[in-house]
């Protein structure tokens, strides 16, 4: 690709092929808009998740004391909040939280929310259309041998770097669904055995995500029966992610937490393909309206949402194009080309797109362990890496009156020695010099 015009429009892609931290700015947050989606959608994904709430209580046992309400909680992370006014030489203004996606129910990342839904989606269907089923049943039956077989009689497909294999394999294998998932170069050993414990086939390729998925949509193109997600443009996985906002909404709420105009949220999320950060933001804006701001982070290697934003291009473009690399040890984030639909339904409601080096990620993995005993993966502490940027960027979010949530969106499911390693890396830049 010629670069050169794109330079000349948008300066700040010299930055981008450069790999240096940034603070992009959308020019177009806030601007009205016509959005293909609205919050009806969201309360039509909220009323199937209800449906469905018996059916995971039951199945997944660590659902039962939620009733079968897949959640995390909302964390205030005060001693974090110190650690990280140490190590940035500066304080933090405001009040720092963590969502922590990273202890979500089946799958211990951001991947419950869209991935389970979308799967929940199709059994739904599957159910409705062959069976006398109806909305108004308890879904608990849908564990039965009856349903078991019906669903054994077809097929999800599904390409990952891991996570959302985790999630959609986990769930349609729970139904009785044949489940083949296509894992990336990237995507944790741990995470395929774990798979294959559950009855999934698991492809392994050699090769980047973006160039694995179009080989799973294709074997799935072929048979009837097969369920493709397309974690580059299904709504349904989209929906399933904004969920969350009406969900946070209440937390804010029981933990006393305002929002409104001399109270404003800045919402940090890690994007790599850019669909569940844009599913929960899109959520926000629309549950919470003017004064919740989603912001997105990416490694400088692969800001492929950024660029794709910056350009307006979208999916047309990948971070090959602009010479980079497209690697980061944040496996969640190493998608090289971003979403059809995250760049298009974020034009007017992303505040900003802000990039981190990869060290960063585990200084912060570590820190956090140190001072509240959570531990998250790497792409999960990338939030802790725009705070800075941001509040300089935008001298309006530097106050004391501001809520600071950064969304931790994965974790739980890590095996010891991946977290050891992890955190005996970011241990060790830390105890450098300049730290
Ligand atoms: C999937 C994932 C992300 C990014 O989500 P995208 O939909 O690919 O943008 C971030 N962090 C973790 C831990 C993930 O699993």
């Amino acid at each position: 690709m010629e670069t050169q015009p794109l330079i000349d429009e948008y300066p700040q892609i010299k930055d981008l092929m450069a790999a240096k931290p940034l603070v992009w700015q959308n020019p177009d947050y806030g601007a009205p808009a016509h959005l293909p989606l609205g919050r009806a959608d969201i309360f039509d994904a909220v009323a199937r998740w209800q449906r469905f709430a018996p059916y995971l209580a039951k199945v997944f046992p660590e659902t039962r004391a939620t009733h079968g309400v897949i959640e995390s909680p909302l964390v205030r992370i005060p001693k974090m909040q110190d650690a990280w006014a140490e190590l940035n030489h500066q304080s933090l203004a405001g009040q720092l939280f963590l969502k922590a996606d990273s202890e979500l129910p089946v799958s211990g990342s951001i991947k419950s929310r869209g991935g389970i839904y979308e799967v929940l989606k199709f059994a739904e269907q599957v159910a409705l259309a062959h069976t006398d089923l109806t909305y108004m049943d308890d879904y608990a039956v849908l564990a039965t041998p009856h349903y078991h077989r019906l669903f054994s009689r077809y097929r999800v497909i599904v390409a990952s770097t891991g996570n959302l294999a985790l999630s959609v394999g986990i769930a349609a294998a729970s139904f009785g669904f044949q489940t083949t998932v296509y894992m990336s170069h990237d995507a944790r050993d741990w995470k395929k055995d774990r798979l294959r414990a559950n009855g999934v086939t698991v492809k392994e390729f050699k090769t980047d995500f973006s160039s694995v998925i179009p080989m799973a949509r294709q074997a799935a193109a072929q048979d009837s029966h097969c369920h493709f997600i397309d974690d580059e443009g299904s709504t349904d996985l989209f929906l399933g992610y904004a969920v969350a906002a009406v969900r946070l909404q209440h937390q804010f709420k029981r933990q006393g937490i305002r929002v409104d105009a001399e109270h404003p949220v800045v919402v940090y999320l890690p994007a790599g393909v850019g669909g569940s950060p844009s599913g929960v933001a899109f959520g926000l804006k629309m549950i919470m309206g003017a004064n919740v701001h989603p912001v997105f982070c990416e490694p400088t290697h692969v800001p492929s949402v950024t660029l794709g934003m910056m350009t307006k291009l979208n999916n047309k473009i990948c971070v090959q194009d602009i010479g980079l690399d497209g690697l980061t040890a944040a496996d969640g984030l190493a998608v090289s080309r971003p979403s059809r639909i995250a760049g298009k339904l974020m034009r007017t409601l992303l505040l900003a797109g802000v990039t981190f080096n990869d060290d960063d990620l585990f200084a912060y993995v570590s820190a956090l362990l140190d001072t509240e005993q959570l531990m998250v993966e790497p792409s999960a502490a990338a939030g802790f890496t725009a705070l800075r940027p941001l509040t300089t960027a935008f001298p309006q979010f530097a106050g004391r009156t501001v809520t600071h949530v950064v969304w931790a969106t994965g974790g739980e499911m890590m095996p010891p020695e991946e977290r050891r390693r992890d955190y005996q890396r970011g241990a060790q830049l830390l105890a450098r010099e300049g730290w």
